[in-house]
């Protein structure tokens, strides 16, 4: 059955000045990227936001914060939000994305109207030092661990393009089978000169069959097309579609721009394809 593609849009809610190193990262402090900087976004800005992306069809919001982890105030403060967007009655299935959480802040955001948690893995454990020296890889496996133990669905995928090997991409896939997330992003590295990973991006071959793979090893996640699918693929994305791919980032990225949501949509819909219009 046609369950249509799921579109799910992202607010980058704190933004840079994060302490940590990774190598594909424009928020971290390391590199000093020309990115925009701020603190905690306005609770009133992100509720438009939510408001104007949930009109295009988006039914998944996500929150995102820079930073290794989720500390009492994020907690609040992703807290405060999660419960406006809900009491206004928007039906979007909230999402957050904050680094590093222990348990009991996790369960505290799912009492607030927080649905779901994003924690990528990123690439396999054997690699990850490669890419981020500031913390462990283990350390992430364990809040994906965390979300599902606190009731949360769990949203966890990766980025290829690091310089990681076939074997590499196998070995994250299946560390994602392992925890079964309900959705996984597939991101593609984007060079920026700021970073230190110097890789050239992926041709349009080696991203689709770096979501081939993914869709081998995780039959039945909500696989998600994140950052990097226009710089790869530009306006000609069927492919993406026909190798299994079932949900797309709509609207901005972190730190980079997306197409215009409407853009977007029309051009699933010029596929044939229709727009999930329920939380599958
Ligand atoms: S990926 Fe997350 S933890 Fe790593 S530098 Fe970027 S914001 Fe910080």
């Amino acid at each position: 059955m046609d369950k249509g593609i799921f579109l799910c849009s992202i607010s980058n809610v704190s933004s840079g000045n994060c302490s940590e190193d990774c190598g594909y990262c424009t928020q971290s402090s390391h590199y000093h990227a020309d990115i925009e900087k701020y603190k905690f976004k306005d609770a009133d800005i992100v509720l438009k936001e939510a408001r104007l992306l949930k009109e295009y069809g988006a039914l998944g919001f996500c929150l995102v914060t820079a930073g290794r982890g989720l500390d009492d105030k994020k907690c609040e403060y992703i807290a405060k939000i999660a419960k406006m967007i809900k009491d206004d009655g928007l039906d979007l299935h909230i999402i957050a994305c904050c680094g590093r959480a222990d348990l009991d802040s996790l369960v505290y955001l799912k009492k607030n109207g927080v649905d779901s948690y994003n924690h990528n893995l990123e690439t396999s454990k054997n690699f990850f030092p490669n890419i981020c020296t500031t913390h462990p890889w283990n350390e992430r496996f364990e809040t994906c661990e965390n979300a599902l133990s606190a009731g949360l669905g769990l949203c966890s995928g990766g980025i290829f393009g690091l310089g990681e090997s076939w074997g590499d991409r196998i070995e994250l896939l299946k560390a994602l089978q392992i925890l079964s997330p309900h959705s996984t992003p597939i991101n593609f590295f984007i060079q920026n000169p700021a970073l230190p990973i110097k890789q050239q991006t992926l041709s349009r071959e080696e991203a689709l069959e770096c979501v081939v793979l993914a869709r081998e090893f995780l039959p039945k996640v909500r696989l998600m097309i994140a950052g990097g699918r226009e710089v790869v693929f530009g306006r000609d994305q069927k492919a993406l579609f026909d190798c299994g791919i079932d949900a797309v980032v709509l609207g901005n990225y972190l730190t980079a721009k997306g197409d215009a949501p409407q853009t977007d949509v029309d051009m699933i819909k010029s596929y044939g394809l229709s727009i999930a219009s329920v939380c599958h």
